[in-house]
């Protein structure tokens, strides 16, 4: 799960972390009584789940009311496309209205899950403010990290390393970025964090430390367990598709090729994904329908693999073990009938009641459905099926 920057900010400002004051805002109006609030001058910031804002044009400074009103107008009226969006973008429903602040230099400060180390890390650099991936590749040197003992924490000597590698030297200063460490990682901890992003964190020529952006992502799988997130839980932010699998306690996972896959068991959606690369093809997504499915949460998925205007073809490869065969099929036949299958569906099932799934398909005469007798088959005959759209 994701949350938007200014609910990153609050947060951090409740773990202490200083950040300048702000107003989410709907509307211009809105956006102009919070500048005539705030004072001076105001960074407009459209709020979506997207970085790369600052070069997209939708993070914008402003000194008066004309420009408070053109940058929001802009903002909450035109789709943002930035490098970390698709080419069609994303709609701007709210925008930060934050106090400006003078920059002398940007740092960047991330804590995230190591999962080669199975422990959070710790990361800060003196180049922040772009993007850190050009860092990390360009100049790995430039990122200094402290890794974290999952009982023990953070220590004091590892926040003194962090901080020299950010060259601060000032007592004031070297204590302020302690605490900006320092709350951030309690953040990350409390609020079960994947990851937990401040760029930039920034110094004032008058020697202040202040954090201006936040990213933060929270493991889906411990939400339940904090109130607080599922209050900040935006669903107008989501993949519409991914919110229909969790409706139906399917998983769903978009991914860039042609290729539907409906599978159960996440192991072998990734048997699956692998035999239809080995044979040429590029799965669109994966809908895991798990152990125990019903024919209306089947019906649903193959709704969902197919709502997707990328698939080309579908490949359903089920092992029938508590989710049965016929189940499957059943589900089959009633989502043909209810959407009608435009696409070649290759169909791969064996084991509980394969006998009688099979003899369902056979009698449903479905045109789209194509039967294969074995996952390598059925690779090969969904690869054929779409392969001109991948020339
Ligand atoms: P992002 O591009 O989506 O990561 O959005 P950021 O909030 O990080 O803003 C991008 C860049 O805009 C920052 O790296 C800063 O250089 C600049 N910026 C943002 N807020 C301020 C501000 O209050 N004052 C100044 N001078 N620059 C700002
Ligand atoms: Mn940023």
């Amino acid at each position: 799960m994701k949350v938007h920057e200014y609910q990153a900010r609050e947060l951090l400002s409740e773990a202490g972390v200083p950040v300048p004051p702000s107003h989410v805002v709907k509307t211009t109006d809105e956006a102009l009584a919070a500048f005539d609030k705030i004072g001076g001058r105001v960074a407009i910031k459209a709020q979506v789940f997207a970085g790369g804002r600052g070069k997209a044009g939708f993070v914008k400074l402003c000194d008066d009311t004309k420009q408070v009103r053109e940058a929001a107008s802009f903002m909450l009226s035109n789709r943002m496309v930035s490098v970390q969006t698709g080419p069609e973008g994303i709609e701007v429903k709210r925008l930060l209205v934050a106090g400006a602040v003078d920059i002398e230099s940007e740092y960047y400060v991330a804590v995230v899950m190591d999962r080669g180390r199975r422990c959070p890390v710790v990361m800060v650099s003196r180049e922040g403010g772009v993007e850190i991936e050009v860092v990390a590749a360009k100049n790995p040197d430039a990122i200094c990290k402290e890794w974290l003992h999952p009982h023990v924490g953070l220590l004091g000597f590892q926040v003194a390393k962090l901080v020299a590698a950010l060259g601060l030297t000032d007592k004031e200063q070297v204590k302020a970025a302690g605490r900006v460490i320092r709350g951030l990682t309690k953040v990350f901890h409390d609020y079960d964090c994947a990851l937990a992003e401040i760029n930039p964190l920034i110094r004032t020529p008058d020697g202040r430390i202040l954090a201006i952006d936040a990213k933060m992502n929270f493991d889906d799988n411990a939400v339940f367990r904090h109130k607080r997130l599922q209050g900040m839980f935006d669903p107008s932010e989501e993949n519409p598709n991914e919110l229909r699998a969790k409706e139906f306690s399917l998983s769903y996972i978009p991914l860039d090729g042609n290729i539907g896959c409906l599978v159960n068991g996440a192991g072998l959606a990734m048997s699956t994904m692998d035999l239809i690369k080995l044979h040429g093809g590029e799965p669109a997504n994966f809908l895991d329908v798990g152990g125990s499915v019903s024919t209306e949460g089947a019906t649903e998925a193959f709704r969902i693999v197919l709502s997707d205007s990328k698939v080309k073809g579908v490949l359903v490869n089920i092992f029938g073990g508590i989710a049965k065969c016929d189940t499957i099929a059943e589900a089959l036949i009633a989502a043909a009938k209810e959407i009608g299958f435009k696409l070649p569906v290759v169909v791969r099932l064996e084991g509980t009641n394969v006998d009688r799934a099979r003899q369902l398909l056979q009698e449903a005469k479905i045109e789209a459905l194509i039967p294969a007798d074995d996952l390598t088959d059925a690779a090969k005959k969904v690869c054929i099926r779409v392969g001109r759209e991948l020339e």
